[in-house]
């Protein structure tokens, strides 16, 4: 045999050889080897491979050590099929098989390589996409009854490896029982007529849990047609039956939820809706899918509802809000729709979902409208309407049960300060706080109500006597006690409460309430923050109010007005050191008129400006008269109306009573609310000023009762502090109480204050005062205000006030 290559140890024609093939000797180093099998190494020649040994150049089939000699060959047994992987000199692998045989010396091996490549990776895809889909596959032998079953089978079923016998009892014994009839007819059909089956069933695991499997079988016959064995496969379906029944079950959710559900692809196709948004929008399936959901669209929205629409859907993927849109008959409604946007793993939108209810038929719009109609918004009382409805079932109820109803008429105290000094929405809030402590300590069965503004109104049903609606007032004023939080402010408001009964005070809801109200007025009058049942006399108050405006218009000319003097005491002294000038109304055919009241009413009618004159002019008469008198370190204050404050002649008129009467500015203090001061801070500031550039000094009146910070006071350049009666009352009882005032007082000395406490009764009151280095006081417990012979009296006398130990 003529040899193609040199090489002198082969004795094979391997150039010739239409297959891959190379020669190997004793030690396993390549003799030679043909173009074939350089290709298949991916090496540019056959030479490139001689010399180099076998096992540099494959390893075993499963990465392990390669074959690398063969002395089983070379003794004459032929070794076929043997698997490996070939490297590649560029890298990457070639599965083989070869076939070795001696070569005819003996001294050599003869190896041909079958590129097995292509076949092994579709092996192995297959096994991993088994392994992947849970696919164990099985083969019966009807004949023997002999059943073969994968591992993957076995796990399948809750079996470990070998665990079971495998047999098709075994295999029965793993379907779920109420599934294992239906899995026997269709294997026996399919032996008897040859179906192959495909079925959806459960395995129950030997540790009890239940498993989803889809199992797939057919039969395999001989020539004659006989049955020879069933083949099968059985994969686990249990996530997607899972994922299945979560599906069907929020199918059928979203079906009969009242909610109109409508779901878009991306591009705003309608795929999908559910039966309430057939049976809002009358449309049927068929003639929305495909559509986009403009066809909904009322035309009551511009584009610019639109573009908002869709802002909001691509900044954050929702939108929500009150739609109008129409129904296929033509009808508008209003809809609460909600859309979201949803996307995928990478954040691409791939449907938009929108839900809505009808707004026009739904309970809650009605309980809407009703709430708007009967409710007040602010607080989620009952408005005026509805508390007159039930004032009106209360008192029929009563009738027929002849039993009592009470109704209370509460109305805040000094409301109108908070909003001037704080701001409207402080109002609100404070209004709120109060209908929650009124809900709070009333009972579930009576009607708090908010009538406007200020005012609320409670109705007490079935009371036994006026007492019980006694003993509620009191409740409520206690409860009036505790402060208010808003915004950060602790702020007291009180109440005044007045009181009708049915049956006596009226017999019709109108009646009642007016009554009710005219006794609130009454409680103002008489000082706030107490309660006062109506009595017949009290009248209606806008008859009075309208009887005391027009008496009051007269009240200078007839000369009904005077003044009375109310002494301060140096605490340092115990010397008298001013008076408060406070005015006084006796009129024929009102009587004595309170002063806050008239005072107010001036204030409306614009009298003020006139009565301030008088008040001003009478004032500094009377404290030349004491000058005179030898008490010429007296001073006098006098209080001075907002009104009288900005209408701009003030600083006139003072200097021309001053003049008039030759009293020094400095004997002069006019007394300012703190609330005065606040309300219009930048003209104010100029006009106090001026006022203290005539010399004269200034005080702020009730002070605490407007809310405005010590610091805040300063950019007045006042001289001195009034704190407020009301403040004093509850001193040294009240903790809070004498907490403000004893820092009123500190605070003020640091500001370089002078301190008056006013409405001081008690000798506790004083004493607490004093330890506070309080300056000055004034109240009853000194004198009450008293007429100008009484004071010059007072003087004279001049007994000191005897200080507390
Ligand atoms: P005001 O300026 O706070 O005057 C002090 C009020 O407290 C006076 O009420 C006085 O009688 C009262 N009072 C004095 N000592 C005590 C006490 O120990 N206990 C209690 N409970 N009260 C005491 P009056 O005279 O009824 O005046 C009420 C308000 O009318 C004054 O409050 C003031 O705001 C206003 N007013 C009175 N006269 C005038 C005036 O000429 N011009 C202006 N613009 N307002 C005046
Ligand atoms: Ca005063
Ligand atoms: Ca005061």
């Amino acid at each position: 045999m003529p040899l193609d290559d040199c090489d002198t140890h082969s004795e094979v024609p391997l150039q010739s050889l239409p297959v891959a093939a190379a020669i190997v000797d004793r030690d396993g180093r390549v003799l030679a080897a043909n173009p074939a099998a350089a290709a298949l190494f991916g090496a540019a020649q056959a030479a490139d491979l001689t010399g180099t040994p076998w096992t540099d150049l494959v390893v075993g089939p499963s990465g392990e050590e390669p074959t690398g000699e063969w002395p089983g060959v070379l003794a004459g047994r032929p070794d076929q099929a043997r698997e490996a992987m070939l490297k590649r000199t560029e890298g990457g692998y070639r599965h083989v098989a070869i076939d070795a045989a001696p070569v005819p010396s003996g001294e050599a091996v003869l190896l041909v390589l079958r590129d097995i490549t292509a076949q092994r990776l579709t092996e192995q895809r297959f096994t991993r996409s088994q392994a992947f889909a849970n696919i164990g596959t099985w083969d019966w032998n009807t004949q023997t009854g002999e059943l073969f079953w994968s591992e993957r089978i076995a796990s399948l079923f809750g079996y470990g490896p070998g665990e079971r016998e495998t047999t098709y009892a075994n295999f029965l014994n793993a379907v779920h029982p109420d599934d294992r009839q239906r899995v026997v007819d269709a294997v026996n059909a399919c032996i008897e007529n040859g179906s192959a089956y495909n079925l959806e069933h459960r395995v129950v695991w030997p540790d009890g849990s239940v498993r989803w499997v889809l199992e797939r079988g057919d039969v395999v016959r001989n020539a004659e047609g006989r049955p020879l064995n069933m083949l099968g496969v059985v994969q686990d379906i249990t996530e997607r039956k899972r994922q299945e029944a979560a599906l069907e079950l929020a199918g059928k959710v979203i079906e009969n939820t009242p909610e109109g559900v409508l779901v878009t692809d991306a591009r705003l196709n309608i795929i999908s809706v559910n039966h309430a948004f057939i049976s809002t929008t009358g449309y049927s399936e068929l003639e929305v899918l495909g559509h986009k959901p403009s066809i909904l669209a009322s035309g009551r929205h511009g584009a610019d509802f639109y573009q908002m629409m869709w802002q909001s859907l691509r900044d954050s993927g929702q939108w929500q809000g009150e739609i109008w849109n129409r129904r296929k008959n033509g009808d508008i409604y209003p809809e609460w729709l909600n859309i979201s946007a949803i996307r995928d793993e990478t954040g691409a939108v791939t449907h938009y979902a929108g839900i809505f209810s009808d707004l026009s038929t739904q309970e809650h719009v009605r309980k809407r409208l009703h709430r708007l109609a009967y409710y007040d918004l602010l607080t989620d009382l009952p408005n005026r309407d509805l508390f007159r409805d039930r004032l009106a079932n209360a008192v029929s109820r009563s009738r027929r049960l002849d039993r009592g109803v009470g109704l209370i008429f509460l109305g805040l105290d000094r409301f109108k300060t908070v909003n001037d000094s704080l701001g409207h929405s402080a109002g609100d809030e404070l209004l709120k706080a109060v209908a929650e402590r009124l809900v709070e300590c009333m009972g579930e069965s009576d009607t708090i109500a908010r009538l406007g503004g200020d005012e609320f109104t409670v109705v007490l049903g079935d009371i036994a006597a006026p007492t019980d609606v006694a003993q509620a007032a009191r409740k409520i004023l206690q409860a009036f006690r505790a402060p208010n939080l808003v915004e950060g402010h602790e702020i007291y408001v009180g109440a005044s409460i007045g009181i009708s009964v049915f049956p006596g005070d009226g017999d019709t809801p109108e009646e009642l309430i007016r009554n009710a109200e005219a006794a609130m007025y009454k409680a103002k009058e008489q000082g706030r923050n107490d309660y006062r049942f109506y009595t017949a006399d009290m009248g209606t108050r806008s008859a009075e109010r309208l009887v005391l405006e027009s008496e009051l218009r007269k009240a200078i000319e007839r000369n009904e007005l005077s003044l009375a003097f109310q002494p301060q005491v140096d605490l340092k002294t115990g010397r008298i050191c001013g008076v408060e000038a406070l005015a006084r109304w006796h009129n024929a055919r009102l009587g004595r008129v309170r002063p806050d009241l008239f005072i107010e009413a001036a204030e409306t009618t614009g009298v003020i400006a006139e009565l301030g004159r008088w008040v001003l002019d009478a004032a500094l008469r009377t404290l030349s008269r004491w000058h005179q008198a030898g008490f010429s370190s007296l001073r006098m204050a006098v209080n001075i109306s907002g009104h009288q404050l900005l209408s701009g002649c003030l600083v006139d008129e003072v200097q021309g009573a001053l003049a008039r009467h030759g009293v020094p500015a400095a004997s002069l203090e006019l007394e300012l609310t703190e609330s005065v001061l606040m309300e219009n801070a930048e003209r104010t500031v100029r006009l106090l000023e001026r006022l203290q550039a005539l010399g004269l000094s200034l005080a702020v009146d009730d002070f605490g009762t407007g809310y405005s910070s010590l610091a805040y006071l300063k950019r007045f350049d006042v001289d001195k502090l009034k704190i407020d009666k009301s403040f004093v009352r509850d001193i040294p009882g009240n903790n809070s109480d004498a907490e403000i005032a004893a820092t009123v007082i500190a605070m003020g000395h640091k500001l370089g204050l002078r301190i008056v406490a006013e409405g001081v009764e008690t000798p506790e009151q004083l004493r607490f005062l004093a330890e506070q280095g309080c300056d000055q006081i004034q109240g009853y417990l000194f004198s009450p205000p008293v007429e100008a012979p009484a004071l010059l009296e007072l003087l004279e006398k001049q007994t000191e006030l005897e200080l507390p130990a």
